[in-house]
């Protein structure tokens, strides 16, 4: 399980930079919307505040994304990791591979759904 471990620590930290990286770049996306409209250019008020509300969606999955790859590196680091947080049973190997950071089983998954 070792080896599996660090595959898996491999690609936490990848989807990690991917995560930083991009917050990085849309960073000016999410700058107040300009009230001065000779600043805003081409955009209007209104592009410019669908623009914000957006990418400030996409910035709230980013963060929840973001708190659940540390979630599971901490998991990684106690040895947890790859156990369902609720029941406890090992987490499909196909399901880790898809999504590293997913800390429930497929079962437990689908049942928090409902
Ligand atoms: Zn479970």
């Amino acid at each position: 399980m070792v080896k599996k471990n660090e595959h898996y620590r491999e690609l936490l930290a990848n989807k990690q930079t991917e995560l930083l990286d991009s917050n990085a770049k849309s960073k000016d996306d999410r700058a107040p919307v300009e009230l001065d409209q000779s600043k805003v250019g081409r955009l209007s008020r209104m592009d410019a505040m669908q623009v914000q509300a957006m990418s400030s969606a996409v910035e709230q999955r980013r963060k929840f994304e973001l708190k659940r790859i540390d979630a599971a590196l901490s998991r990684l680091n106690e040895g947890e990791y790859g156990y369902c947080v609720q029941c406890g049973d090992n987490i499909e190997l196909e399901r880790l591979e898809l999504d590293p950071a997913t800390p429930k089983c497929l079962t437990c998954a689908k049942a928090s759904e409902h």
